[in-house]
């Protein structure tokens, strides 16, 4: 869709600003990462060897390391990555260390990501480049309990015992982040899990955002219900006394979600148009900045015309630029000319950076990939940018 053009106070062609943090060799590296990914067929080729590879648990990481995984991810480990860190803080763009090990289920593995979820925390207290920390419930939790307890069905004494024990580790979690006084961002995952994080969410929201939101819920504006759920949380949140915290997104997985809705006979919780999700993903922002007295919120996009219009939005309202409950969010790797750019004109601006094991950030980088291909002929926008600021350096 042709993006539609608003009176904005940001701008976003200036590749000055958007590659300042990358000298002439890391531009002539992403030249090529971006090159290669700009081509479908060689994506197309790549990422099938990939999920191939993923499936028979034959070792890819070699060829992923040193290249894409470069790109989107800050390294193996949190200390892999706090050079990353303070290469973006450099250029007033925060980081968000997301460790992306996805598909885990056991009870041993829970604990792990629990404890290296609060040691993220430890070292976002001491770094101020490190503005606020992410996690997923399905990290510290089976599906399977998740779908359990989102359905309503009676639980077993087994699912009981599990889902207290999930109740005290995110409390754990939450209570470690209200320590250190750095917020919380918990994702939104697939809707047939999602009734049980509201739940578990809000209570946390309910019990560690009296004075300023440390838990931050999650809205997918590709769902139909979400507006008039924020709606009402922020309704529930005034008469109760806390704070809500929002990332506000479009969603992830639209094909999975729509998919399970015609194999299982229900109506899709997705909206009928990307229209109908752009205008929702929109007046979500309004909304926020229209409750700002009671609501932090951050904007997690990509998408130009959303930044360009929470941006207006600001300014008709005279909040600041760098006003304290608003943040604008993209992923390491990605929009970079959107980021950095809004960074310079004084916006509150992060990055999710994931990091993890090579092999269990495979499935996000074959997402990243696959986001990045040029679509009907048309060159990926990363790629134009970097073409754009390399001529630029040329003079
Ligand atoms: C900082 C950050 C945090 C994120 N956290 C989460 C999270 O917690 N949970 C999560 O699910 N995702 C999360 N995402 C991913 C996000 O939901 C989007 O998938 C991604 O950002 C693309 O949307 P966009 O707004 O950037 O860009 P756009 O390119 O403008 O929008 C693409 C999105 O529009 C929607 N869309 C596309 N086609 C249709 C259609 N036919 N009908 C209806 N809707 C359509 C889809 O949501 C698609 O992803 C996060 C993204 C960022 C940047």
């Amino acid at each position: 869709m042709e993006p539609r053009k608003i009176d904005s106070p940001v701008k976003f062609d200036d590749t000055s600003k958007a590659f300042a943090h990358l000298n002439d060799g890391d531009l002539r590296f992403n030249y090529w990462i971006f090159r290669l990914m700009n081509s479908p067929t060689l994506t197309g080729i790549s990422t099938s060897l990939a999920e191939l590879a993923m499936k028979i648990n034959f070792p890819v990481s070699w060829a992923a390391k040193p290249t894409v995984f470069r790109v989107f991810c800050g390294g193996e480990t949190i200390d892999e990555s706090l050079a990353v860190v303070t290469k973006l803080g450099e250029n007033n763009v925060g980081a968000i260390l997301d460790y992306s090990v996805e598909g885990q289920e056991s009870e041993t593995e829970f604990a792990k990501t629990e404890q290296e979820l609060i040691r993220i925390v430890s070292i976002a207290k001491e770094n101020p480049h490190i503005p606020v920390t992410c996690m997923k419930i399905s990290g510290i939790a089976s599906n399977r309990l998740l779908e359990r307890l989102s359905s309503g069905a009676d639980l077993t004494d087994p699912e009981k015992v599990l889902s207290g024990v999930l109740h005290q580790r995110f409390e754990r979690i939450c209570q470690a982040n209200y320590d250190a006084g750095v917020p919380v961002y918990v994702d939104a995952e697939e809707s047939w899990l999602q009734p049980a994080i509201d739940r578990l969410v809000e209570s946390m929201m309910a019990k560690f955002n009296k004075d300023k939101a440390i838990v931050f819920q999650t809205v997918q504006m590709f769902r139909h219900d979400r507006l008039a759920y924020f709606e009402n949380l922020i309704d529930k949140a005034r008469i109760s006394g806390f704070k809500v915290g929002m990332k506000i997104v479009r969603g992830a997985y639209l094909d999975k979600e729509n998919k399970r809705a015609e194999d299982k006979g229900y109506p899709t919780p997705i909206q009928p148009s990307k229209a109908a999700t752009d205008e929702a993903y929109n007046a979500a922002l309004k909304l926020s900045i229209e409750n700002i007295d009671w609501v932090e919120f951050c904007a997690g996009t990509h998408n130009e015309y959303s930044c360009q219009y929470l941006a207006h939005l600001m300014k008709d309202k005279g909040l600041q630029n760098n006003h304290p409950n608003i943040y604008f969010s993209q992923l390491y790797g990605m929009s970079d000319y959107m980021s950095f750019n809004l960074a310079a004109e004084g916006y509150n601006v992060s990055k999710y950076l994931p990091y993890g094991p090579v092999k269990f950030t495979l499935p996000y980088l074959i997402r990243r990939a696959k986001e990045n291909t040029a679509i009907a002929g048309q060159m990926g926008k990363e790629f134009s940018m970097i073409l754009k600021e390399q001529a630029r350096r040329k003079g």
